[in-house]
């Protein structure tokens, strides 16, 4: 492609409110535009990722032996009655009436109108097991919509679902689906890692995600080093106290800590450590009114996933806020403690074992020391509500964790017969029974994918596309083409003869300035960079740089660039 065709708006300033690198570049190179809060336009060079993606996601579900469809994106709301998730969705589905106030939704995913399907296109084992998917666009109303395409509201993933007569053959698709996963990333160029994960709100069993490595990530995983352990943090579970609770060695006294609110705080004004302590963190219950207390130890993290699991409390978990608090217990949420508070204690095991700690007094200014389970105050159930933290015990026996960050890319799921039951989705078995079939779904974020490769391959001066996503794989430079006929001769010649090799190739015939010509090149980031200009061509040479390696330039013939390129780039 010409880049003189391409309207190519690119911006020098970072935009002010995007957040993170990927969504800053993705603006700045102009691959996508906001039309409205978590909307985006793909413009011209960002679709064409988004196709490469595609491409590739296509060919390994093929591989695979998926098969593909379409389903609408509007769904009818009986389907989501009858799954029973019309109720229990929630704000982020989009609901919607046609003309005759018949009730719809657009769809933030498929399970229901695939398993219409199944239950009327499958009628015998032998059909079994069969693996469909789709590359659609969903709409999750997100209640934080951020960091560009990467939790957008609009935004394209590829879906599959698979049907089985029983869980060995579900299984065995389940294991495909993660190779197939495995050979996506892989191709992609993708620094990614496979760990189990918790099956959320979609429900059913065995569950693993995908996460591309990334500081900016969302979701924290642990993994160790030692074996294949991997696991989202939500559902990795902290080790047990190592001993029991020693014995008292302290009565209970009430400091003055004015001021004092948060566990370095008071830690530093006592001059305790922050593990001889526990913070009191307040959620609501089951009930609308009613409130939660959840207890750990002050070096600990909350687990909200592993919270809101347990009977008792709201799911999603639901903080009560400071005026609340304050309301209903007197006292600023920093000077909370479990001594006299009149609220279920859910106390973290590893805050269980403490004796003689230190903890707030319930009223503002105040805390407590030498405070012992037992005597002072009764937990009402210990539970594992803490994050398992980089250097801990693998839940293996393997040796030490380490967490790091990751953005979900992909996520599979054993559903069993969630649905196919909700919606009696059969088949005939061998013996000329009706038996449920078994399902297992399969997603992959297609958008997100292209900001999670932006946030793994960028430097200080802008993109740098891994070969398999590149929107281009050629940038041509001719350097004062206008006054130079050779320069436009040699850059026409070499952009058809790139072009008769297969290699996409963008040439920028716009006639900038090198300086602004380059710094466009570099925040474009297409990865084999040729320029053509008089210097080299006296020479009968061209310069190449691939964009990883920025500063190192090379030389090459220009009979013998064709080659030089074929080696390094695979034709379409
Ligand atoms: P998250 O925890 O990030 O909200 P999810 O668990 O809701 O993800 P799934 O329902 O498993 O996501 O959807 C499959 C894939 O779709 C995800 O792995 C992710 O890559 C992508 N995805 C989900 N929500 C969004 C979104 N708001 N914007 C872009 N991609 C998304
Ligand atoms: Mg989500």
């Amino acid at each position: 492609m010409r880049l003189s065709r391409l309207p190519l708006t690119t911006l020098k300033e970072t935009p002010a409110d995007a957040e993170v690198v990927s969504h800053q570049l993705m603006l700045r190179a102009g691959l996508i535009r906001m039309l409205a809060a978590g909307l985006y336009n793909w413009m011209p060079l960002g679709l064409k990722v988004v196709r490469k993606v595609e491409t590739i996601v296509r060919e390994e579900m093929d591989r695979s032996g998926a098969v593909e469809l379409l389903m609408p994106a509007v769904q009818p709301a009986e389907l989501w009655r009858e799954s029973g998730r019309w109720e229990q969705y929630g704000p982020e589905l989009l609901r919607l009436a046609d003309r005759h106030q018949r009730e719809f939704c657009f769809g933030p995913t498929h399970e229901e109108v695939i398993t219409d399907i199944a239950r009327r296109e499958l009628k015998s084992y032998r059909q079994l097991p069969v693996n469909y998917y789709q590359i659609q666009t969903k709409f999750r109303d997100e209640i934080r919509p951020r960091f560009g395409v990467m939790r957008a509201r609009e935004f394209v993933m590829k879906d599959a679902y698979s049907f089985h007569l029983d869980s060995a053959s579900l299984d065995e698709t389940y294991e495909a689906m993660r190779l197939a996963y495995c050979r996506i990333f892989d191709r992609l160029g993708l620094d990614y890692r496979y760990v189990r994960a918790d099956s959320g709100a979609i429900g059913g069993a065995l569950s693993h995600e995908f996460h591309v490595l990334a500081d900016s990530g969302e979701d924290e995983i642990v993994y160790s080093e030692q074996s294949d352990y991997a696991a989202n943090v939500e559902q990795a579970p902290a080790p047990a106290p190592q001993s029991p609770r020693p014995a008292p060695t302290q009565e209970i006294i009430e400091v003055d800590t004015p001021g004092q609110h948060t566990i370095e705080e008071v830690s530093r004004f006592l001059g305790t450590p922050p593990e001889q302590s526990v913070k009191t963190l307040i959620v609501r219950g089951e009930e609308d009114s009613s409130l939660v207390a959840l207890i750990l130890r002050g070096d600990h993290r909350l687990n909200a996933a592993k919270a809101a699991k347990l009977d008792g409390i709201r799911s999603p978990l639901y903080f009560a806020d400071e005026a609340e608090v304050r309301e209903k217990l007197g006292c600023p949420v920093g000077s909370l403690g479990p001594v006299d508070l009149d609220l279920p204690l859910y106390v973290d095991a590893s805050a269980a074992v403490l004796s003689d700690f230190v903890c707030g007094a319930n009223r503002e200014g105040v805390h407590c020391t030498g405070v012992n389970w037992g005597r002072d105050a009764n937990p009402d159930q210990v539970c594992d509500i803490r994050n398992l933290e980089d250097g801990e015990p693998s839940p293996d026996g393997s040796g030490p964790v380490r967490s790091a960050r990751g953005i979900e890319v992909g996520h599979i799921f054993q559903l069993g017969d969630k649905y196919s039951q909700a919606m009696d989705c059969t088949v005939l078995d061998p013996d000329g029974k009706q038996r449920i079939v078994t399902m297992g779904c399969y997603g992959i974020g297609i958008t997100r994918i292209v900001a999670a490769a932006i946030e793994q391959n960028h430097d200080e001066h802008g993109i740098i596309w891994p070969d398999a996503m590149a929107p281009f794989s050629v940038l041509l430079c001719p350097i004062g083409a206008d006054r130079d006929a050779a320069v436009r001769d040699v850059a026409e010649i070499l952009y058809r003869q790139c072009r008769e090799l297969g290699i996409e190739t963008l040439l920028d015939d716009r006639g900038l300035r090198p300086g602004v010509m380059f710094a466009e090149a570099d925040l474009l980031g297409i990865p084999h960079r040729v320029v053509i200009s008089p210097r080299t061509l006296e020479q009968e040479k061209l310069e190449y740089r691939h964009r990883r390696g920025r500063d190192e330039s090379e030389e090459v013939p220009i009979n013998g660039l064709a080659e030089f390129l074929g080696e390094r780039i695979t034709p379409r």
